[in-house]
């Protein structure tokens, strides 16, 4: 657990805060931002230097370790010469490879813990990449942080959490601890709870959550901060889970039900398969007798059949009206071929 506030605004704001943090008994890392960085100018662009100073303090009477963002070599250097415990990469600068390769340099031969916030770009990719110039770095202990991603659609979240980016992370990098922001996914106090239990659902490691004694005069991000009670509050109503089941005859169940799983897996691929042959036969004909590909009256026919279908099967609509585009645009690229 990784808590503190989104900024350093003053030593008795961090101190209160990481006293009542420390009472918690939740938490590993204390954190805050000292450099901010702002999507428009004049906006608190965090207390600077003087804040690591401030941070020395809140480790001496607390214990806790700190955390902080670093968008430079500069900011490195500063935190390496302060005693800071570990530091992060934040999503504004993952997105720029110039940036993170200049961070990677500095880190070499330095032993830190890193964290690596997603870039705000849905990108699996980007993210990857600033994890792999972190490792590259030599940095051993790394930690990903999902923090949602910048979409045009619009949505209840300040970041649309988009899980199933962190999820292919977890698959590519199966040793990789991955760790949920739902402040900055959340945007406001009331989410931060279901995103934190749907962290839990999926296995991510742990949280990093925007913690700050009065969150309601906080300087930046006060609508999605909440309070150390609060937070220990939400603690005590997450359901924890584990990979497996307590009873043998359970697991035994599961396995089973896997097994099928496989089965239908293979049977929807066999069809797939199938079905793609027939687009082709009858693209060939299409071809010969010199027919639009494109039938707009019968893909619509299509269309509305399997919705039909799908909604009285109990299937979500969107899902299936994703799965029959994705299946129309391959029919259309193969008799394109023809
Ligand atoms: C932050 O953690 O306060 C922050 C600026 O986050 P992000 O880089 O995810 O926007
Ligand atoms: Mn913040």
């Amino acid at each position: 657990m990784v808590a503190g506030p989104c900024s350093a605004e003053s030593p008795e704001q961090l101190l209160n805060t990481a006293m009542q943090l420390k009472e918690a008994g939740i938490v590993d890392y204390f954190r805050a931002g000292i450099w901010k960085p702002r999507t428009r100018p004049g906006g608190f662009e965090g207390a600077g230097n003087k804040a690591l100073q401030w941070l020395k303090d809140v480790k001496q009477v607390t214990g806790l370790k700190v955390a902080v963002e670093v968008a430079t070599p500069v900011h490195l250097e500063e935190c390496l010469k302060n005693d800071i415990d570990m530091v992060w990469i934040g999503a504004r600068t993952g997105v720029n490879p110039f940036s993170v390769d200049e961070i990677a340099k500095a880190l070499k031969g330095v032993n830190i813990p890193v964290m690596i916030k997603n870039p705000v770009n849905p990108d699996i990719n980007l993210w990857a990449g600033v994890i792999e110039r972190i490792i590259n770095a030599g940095i051993s202990e790394i930690y990903a942080v999902h923090r949602g991603f910048n979409t045009y659609e619009k949505s209840a979240f300040r970041n649309a959490p988009l899980w199933e980016i962190p999820i292919e992370l977890k698959r590519r990098m199966p040793n990789l601890p991955v760790i949920c922001d739902p402040s900055h996914i959340a945007g406001s106090r009331e989410l931060i709870s279901q995103i934190c239990q749907q962290a839990i659902d999926l296995d991510m490691n742990g949280f990093m959550i925007e913690t700050h004694y009065q969150p309601d005069k906080a300087l930046t991000d006060s609508k999605q901060q909440i309070t150390p009670a609060a937070l220990i509050d939400l603690w005590s109503k997450l359901e924890f889970k584990t990979q497996f089941a307590k009873h043998k005859s359970k697991t035994e169940k599961i396995e089973s039900l896997r097994k099928e799983i496989d089965e239908i897996d293979y049977q929807i691929i066999n069809m797939l398969a199938q079905r793609m042959d027939v687009v082709k036969e009858i693209g060939q004909l299409k071809k010969q007798e010199k027919i639009t590909i494109l039938q707009i009256k019968r893909w619509n026919n299509i269309f509305e059949d399997r919705l039909n279908l799908g909604f009285k099967l109990g299937i979500d609509r969107d899902f299936l009206k994703k799965l029959l585009e994705a299946l129309h645009q391959e029919s259309i690229k193969i008799q394109s071929k023809e």
